[in-house]
């Protein structure tokens, strides 16, 4: 079987967390999480890490170079280059959609998933697990800064016919099979 090469996107409170635990048990794609990535960088207070830290706690993005410097690096690891991956927070700029395209020497064999939950469901959601920045003002602005910072991406993974969207609603085993449908290419 060839690696996998998937994007997810979806915002906060679709169930992507959970979904990419699965997708990577079931396919044996490397996960790649930049922003894990960058909270290990801050944790271990590499230099990386320093620069990137005022950045995530005011929420704005790292710059697209570092960024792309990050996962040029990650990408051509033997893991990955033997697994594939399941890039998860990479690319969030159309900047960084177009390196992607260009370290891979094209999109071939690429798919992105956009995993939609409804903006009501997913601060339904949000509110359940109780978290202290979980406010219902906090969230509608995250919500909203996802929409306006995705969009653009969207349509880049769109335009190149790449993009497959999968409803995120159901029970976690449904929103699985309907992913794992989107990316082996059957209807759901
Ligand atoms: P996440 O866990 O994906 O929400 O990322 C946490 C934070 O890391 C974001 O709010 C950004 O500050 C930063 N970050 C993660 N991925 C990227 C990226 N691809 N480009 C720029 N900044 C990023």
């Amino acid at each position: 079987m060839e690696p996998v090469r998937l994007v997810i996107l979806g915002r906060q409170g679709s169930g992507k967390g959970t979904q990419c635990v699965r997708l990577v048990d079931a396919l044996g794609p490397v996960h790649i999480s930049t922003g894990d990535m960058l909270r290990a960088a801050v944790a271990e207070g590499t230099d990386l890490g320093l620069r990137a830290k005022a950045l995530m706690d005011a929420g704005d993005l790292v710059p697209d170079d570092v960024m792309i410097g990050i996962v040029s690096e990650r990408l051509a690891k033997p893991d990955v280059v033997e697994h594939g991956f399941l890039l998860d927070g990479f690319p969030r700029t159309p900047a960084q959609a177009e390196a992607l395209e260009e370290i891979l020497g094209g999109t071939d064999s690429v798919r992105a998933v956009n995993l939609v939950v409804p903006a009501d469901e997913a601060t339904a959601r949000m509110l359940d697990r109780g978290r202290d920045d979980d406010t219902e003002e906090a969230i509608r602005r995250r919500l909203d800064l996802y929409e306006t910072s995705t969009a653009p991406l969207l349509a880049w993974f769109g335009d190149h016919g790449l993009l497959s969207v999968v409803d995120g609603l159901g029970t976690e085993d449904e929103v699985f099979e309907r992913l794992r449908s989107a990316i082996e290419g059957v209807p759901a």
